[in-house]
């Protein structure tokens, strides 16, 4: 049902109820109260080092808690507040709220990188500078402990744009583009931009000693992308880790960090204190272990 669809440039929600005809239902004043009602959460991903297994981060991952609906993932929420500009507001306090966890974790797992995705919208906006220095100095975490994952569409744009980029890294949080591989880019702005971490997208990963027979070009691909990460002196990271044969593969090709349901999912902020209260901040087995959280 609440599956935002683009239609004449809007986004409305649709239910189609068919004696009374399809009624159109706006989702904005709906996100617009989520906000105040604090229904918003966040859940978090474990980033993991290979080879060392060493717990490096999480990612902060956006969910609406609907009374009604449930859990609305992100796919079906964030279109909309891109087109209305609510991103910029919600965006604002995922920054905030992972920012205080990312401090109060890193008592247990010091220097521990929390991860935000940003959104074109917030990327544009002339107080993102401003709002990020409120949020460190408010929360206390040290600029290097956050990383804005950016998507190369952004960064395309930031080419044009007005030093954006520049002045994030004069701040001291760290850049990942994420989904690297699905954009249309061209690759000079990795050359040209003060990026930290390519963040290979899943899609690679997962036709990677998938379910059919394995193809090596999907290999030759991946190991490429590692390679070029290193060249330019970055952090390789691999999205969507499913299975032991896949790390097995990304630690071979010396990936830097790995990511994905094999290794932990996403979770509320609880189950991952717990975990981390059990678990002393290691990928147990190399992951080849328990999954967890
Ligand atoms: P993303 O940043 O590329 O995040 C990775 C997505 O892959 C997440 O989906 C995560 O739950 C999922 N994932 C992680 N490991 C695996 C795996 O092993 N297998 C598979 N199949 N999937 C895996 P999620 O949480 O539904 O988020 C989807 C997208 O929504 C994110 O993609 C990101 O682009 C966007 N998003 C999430 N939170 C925020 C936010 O706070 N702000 C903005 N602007 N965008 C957000
Ligand atoms: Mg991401
Ligand atoms: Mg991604
Ligand atoms: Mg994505």
């Amino acid at each position: 049902m609440y599956r935002a669809k683009r239609r004449g440039g809007g986004v409305s929600v649709y239910t189609p109820d068919p004696s009374r005809g399809p009624s159109v239902v706006t989702l904005e004043s709906a996100l617009n109260r989520a906000l105040e009602r604090e229904e918003f959460i966040l859940h978090y991903q474990p980033q993991f080092d290979v080879p060392s297994g060493r717990l490096r981060g999480m990612e902060a991952l956006l969910r609406w808690q609907h009374p009604e609906l449930g859990l609305v993932p992100p796919s079906d929420f964030i279109p909309l507040a891109e087109v209305t500009g609510l991103i910029v507001p919600i965006g604002r306090w995922v920054i905030g709220e992972a920012a205080r966890q990312a401090v109060a974790w890193s008592r247990r797992s010091p220097g521990l990188t929390m991860a935000v995705n940003l959104s074109a919208r917030q990327f544009e906006q002339p107080d993102l500078i401003g709002d990020l220095r409120n949020i460190l100095q408010a929360s206390g975490l040290p600029a290097a402990q956050l990383e804005l994952e950016l998507t190369e569409t952004m960064l395309m744009q930031a080419v044009e744009a007005t030093g954006t980029l520049e002045r994030l890294k004069d701040l001291g949080v760290r850049l990942a583009v994420d989904d690297f591989g699905t954009g249309y880019s061209n690759l000079a702005y990795l050359k040209h931009f003060p990026i930290d971490t390519l963040k290979i997208d899943q899609s690679f990963i997962q036709s990677l000693a998938g379910a059919g027979p394995n193809d090596p070009r999907d290999e030759a691909l991946i190991s490429a992308v590692i390679q070029l990460g290193h060249a330019l002196n970055l952090k390789v990271l691999a999205e969507g880790v499913e299975q032991p044969a896949q790390l097995a593969f990304l630690e071979a090709q010396q990936c830097d960090q790995v990511q994905g349901y094999l290794l932990g999912r996403p979770a509320p902020a609880g189950s991952i204190s717990a975990w981390l209260a059990a678990e002393p901040s290691r990928l147990a087995d190399g992951g080849r272990g328990t999954p967890h959280p």
